[in-house]
């Protein structure tokens, strides 16, 4: 039994290729035909306006959503109906939320360290150190003991990402991760974001921090109405959109 796609020739390099991908929840068609290569590195900042399919998209990436026609291969495994494929595109593909998810019972050093523990089989001192580690990286390593419910929201997105790093994905996704913080905490979650992206992570940004697409996306994707409109990288997209879509959103958000 062998799913691994052999990725020759022009799409080596991808580590995602999606390819005519489409999804209706019942009769709603809520993705329709996208397609898109990301390669090993690549940062991706994915915007549009509410209801567009952006988070249904990058869901199915790591199958939190299904979809019902097309294709989809991460990292060389191709997503089909197979548990195993499913848990290893899992294991490469990190996702932080909007709402940080966070396990309000257990502390911060430990919801880092269930994954590693519980899915990876790590011996515990090894998963708390990895952990303090990212802990560390994000600055909030004093706070290792504390319960989720007892850090700010953009502290607690902080943990998230550190608890996504923990399991050493390939790609990280982020759909709105400063969406839902006070304005003061954005800043620090694209600091760490930043910096994930300058250390070459492949990264794919649900956001609409702009100032964070100029400066760290490779190509920026505009989706309204389950499609793909558009997508350029940062300059020519913010100076000079193509279609009357584009133009009408980024008059609304700039
Ligand atoms: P975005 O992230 O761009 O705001 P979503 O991907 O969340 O958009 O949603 C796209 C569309 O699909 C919206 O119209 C939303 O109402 C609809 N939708 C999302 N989830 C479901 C669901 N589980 N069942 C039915 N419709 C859904
Ligand atoms: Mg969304």
């Amino acid at each position: 039994m062998n799913h691994v796609t052999d990725n020759s020739t022009d799409t080596q390099d991808d580590v995602i290729t999606i390819t005519d991908l489409n999804k209706w929840y019942g009769d709603f068609h809520v993705l329709k035909d996208i397609n898109l290569q990301v390669k090993k590195g690549e940062r991706i900042v994915i915007c549009g306006p509410s209801g567009s399919g952006k988070s249904t998209m990058i869901r199915c990436i790591n199958r939190l959503e299904e979809f019902q026609r097309g294709s989809l291969v991460v990292d060389g495994i191709e997503m089909i109906d197979d548990v195993k494929n499913i848990e290893a595109i899992r294991r490469d593909v990190g996702m932080v939320f909007q709402h940080f998810n966070l396990f309000p019972h257990l502390t911060i050093l430990e919801n880092l360290t269930l994954g590693p523990i519980w899915v990876q089989k790590k011996p515990k001192e090894e998963a708390e150190a990895v952990a303090m580690k990212y802990l560390e990286r994000v600055k909030i390593a004093n706070q290792a003991d504390k319960y989720p419910g007892q850090l700010s929201g953009g502290q607690q997105q902080r943990v998230a990402i550190a608890r996504s790093l923990c399991m050493s994905p390939q790609i990280m996704l982020f759909d709105e991760p400063t969406s839902a913080l006070d304005p003061e905490m954005v800043k620090e979650v694209l600091d760490v974001m930043i910096e994930l992206a300058e250390e070459g992570m492949t990264m794919l940004c649900v956001t609409h921090e702009m100032g964070f697409a100029k400066k760290v996306a490779d190509r920026v994707i505009f989706m309204d109405g389950g499609e793909i409109v558009e997508e350029n990288t940062p300059e020519p997209f913010f100076s000079n959109p193509q279609t009357d879509r584009l133009q009408l959103f980024l008059s609304q958000i700039l």
